[in-house]
């Protein structure tokens, strides 16, 4: 079932999930950024917020509208929720170790863009968990760093969605039409405000969708990029970025997909102790720790092996690339470095 929803209608939708017991997540400018947060209402929305990105650059603008969705991915991924930075595994006391239970909470994420829908379900492939309520939202304003067109994860949203989004604002006024994606999409959207949609809707919808893959910045090589990493593990561009790249992880911790961990004991000097997992990024040196030392020692090992299991290696675990093209990595990497111009360095050194 296809509906229009205005900014009313918008509302009602958060109030409907949040009286159905759900937490819901969205974007809030927060910070002079666009983070995620748990949302009250419709006014919580970044409304008439866009943003500027580049390699090492990201800023909020005051938009000449009031779009709520008119912004590119900010620098936090809905990875946070379904696998939280630090998470306490066990604690021990006089009775001796006992596992942490955490309370499940029952989330409802609203304004996922599609290159993050895309995210979520590879992440979820890697540390499983329950399924959020997702309204997504098709993207109209891609940000200079995005790709997400040349990696098949956006910018409209295909699947894995209960409700899909599209905004649009003209003569018309501010309006969503809202497709429902499953049985539980569709029963939310009966109760809401709402008007029929109309051919006309879907095809301004699907024009506004078609025009962000055209406006995308950046596009990834047109070659297979799982056998152009597995043949370019010499090539002399590892050395030529690891001069640039600092090793600080940014990619890694703002990339929706990246999952490693590592697992940290602490004692008390009262004798207790626990056992923690935190984000870990394989741009650290103790990453690659075996019996001896690490393995990986080099800035250009570990750019290596990051860009080598993102592109290439993630098809052999998982059966899909580990890169949605959100471009996060781009904007947040402290050096500017575009994972899109690398491997386009390395497919050009391959085809000559
Ligand atoms: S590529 Fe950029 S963000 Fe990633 S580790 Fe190197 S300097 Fe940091
Ligand atoms: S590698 Fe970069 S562009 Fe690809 S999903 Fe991760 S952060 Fe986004």
């Amino acid at each position: 079932m296809d509906a229009v929803l205005d900014l009313a209608g918008l509302d009602a939708l958060i109030g409907a999930l949040i009286a159905s017991g759900r937490k819901v997540i969205g974007p809030v400018l927060r910070d002079e950024a666009i983070t995620l947060a748990e949302l009250e209402s419709a006014a919580d929305l970044p409304s008439g917020w866009g943003v500027e990105t580049g390699p090492g650059h990201y800023r909020v603008h005051r938009r000449a509208d009031s779009a709520v969705f008119g912004h590119s991915a900010g620098p936090q991924s809905w990875k946070r929720f379904l696998h939280p930075p630090h998470r306490v595994l066990l604690t021990s006391g006089p009775a001796g170790f006992r596992p942490v239970r955490e309370e499940p909470v029952e989330y409802a994420f609203f304004g996922v863009r599609p290159c993050d829908l895309a995210a979520i379900g590879k992440l979820r492939q890697i540390v499983g968990g329950p399924m959020p309520f997702v309204v997504a939202a098709q993207c109209t304003e891609p940000g200079a760093v995005c790709f997400c067109a040349s990696m098949g994860c956006g910018p409209s949203a295909d699947a894995g969605y209960d409700l899909a989004l599209t905004e649009r604002i003209d003569r018309e006024g501010h309006r969503f039409l809202a497709v429902a994606g499953t049985a539980a999409g569709a029963d939310v959207l009966t109760r809401l405000p709402r008007r029929p949609a109309h051919e006309h809707d879907v095809a301004l919808a699907d024009a506004d969708v078609a025009e962000a893959a055209r406006r995308m910045g950046r596009t990834m090589p047109e070659t297979d990029l799982r056998d152009l990493l597995a043949g370019s593990r010499e090539h002399p561009r590892w050395e030529e970025v690891a001069g640039r790249c600092l090793t600080c992880g940014n990619c890694t911790m703002v990339c929706p997909t990246c999952f490693c961990v590592s697992i940290e004991d602490t004692t008390e000097l009262d004798g207790g102790a626990t056992r923690a997992q935190r984000w870990a990024s394989c741009f650290e040196i103790d990453f690659s720790q075996l019996h001896g030392g690490a393995v990986r020692t080099s800035g250009a090992a570990r750019y290596r092996q990051w860009m080598s299991h993102k592109l290439g290696t993630w098809h052999d675990q998982f059966g899909t690339s580990g890169c949605v093209g959100c471009g996060r990595c781009i904007a947040w990497c402290p050096a500017g470095i575009d994972i899109t111009e690398e491997a386009a360095a390395l497919a050009e050194g391959a085809s000559r």
